[in-house]
């Protein structure tokens, strides 16, 4: 289904100069999938295979994310999956302040016009988007045991669970610790799946 409230904002966003990143992105990252999007993702920052290609996740992450939601039982075409700052950072270093800033109020129109039930935060840096401030301590302080535990976040009349985990490049980098301390997640979300499609 058409969204032209987000085709807008991908056309804007096109030429955008409001950080630095602009300086040395091939392309601007937009975000990709369903435009009523059963969950949505937020990762980190688009990397080289993303800023050549324009689509988020296709790189090595990217693909290790495919294996999650495949668990979960969804497809790319089902969720919607954008980044917590849309160009790529040099090197592939971690967005600064500035930036995140820069970028928010754009995440933050996506999740209003997208009106996800469930977002999914991967990674230090989504969390820090999100919060809008730099997180203290490890990303672990976020993880919830239960459905419960989850978070919300409210943004123009909508609100949203959110659910944080690891990065999928952390999966690559400590494959046996980052499936042990997330598997439980990512079975919230499977329930959580499937109890929304019955009830939907
Ligand atoms: N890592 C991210 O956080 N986002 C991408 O799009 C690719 C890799």
């Amino acid at each position: 289904m058409a969204s032209p409230g987000l085709d807008e904002l991908r056309l804007q966003m096109q030429d955008c100069g409001s950080c630095d990143l602009h300086c040395d992105r091939t392309q601007v990252v937009f975000g990709e999938g369903s435009n009523t999007p059963l969950m949505m993702i937020v990762g980190e920052a688009p990397g080289e295979d993303e800023d050549i290609q324009g689509v988020p996740f296709i790189g090595k992450a990217g693909q290790k994310l495919d294996s999650m939601l495949s668990y979960v039982g969804v497809t790319r075409d089902d969720i919607y999956i954008t980044n917590a700052v849309l160009c790529r950072p040099p090197n592939n270093r971690n967005p600064r302040g500035e930036e995140l800033d820069a970028c928010r109020w754009r995440l933050d129109l996506q999740i209003q016009l997208l009106k996800p039930k469930l977002i999914i935060l991967l990674g230090k840096i989504a969390m820090q988007q999100m919060k809008g401030q730099p997180i203290k301590g490890a990303l672990t302080q976020f993880f919830s045991k239960k459905e419960s535990d989850w978070l919300t976040y409210q943004v123009g009349g909508h609100e949203a669970k959110v659910l944080t985990t690891y990065h999928p490049s952390y999966h690559l980098r400590s494959p046996e610790r980052a499936y042990r301390m997330t598997l439980p997640h990512w079975t919230q979300i499977k329930r959580w799946v499937e109890r929304e499609r019955q009830t939907t």
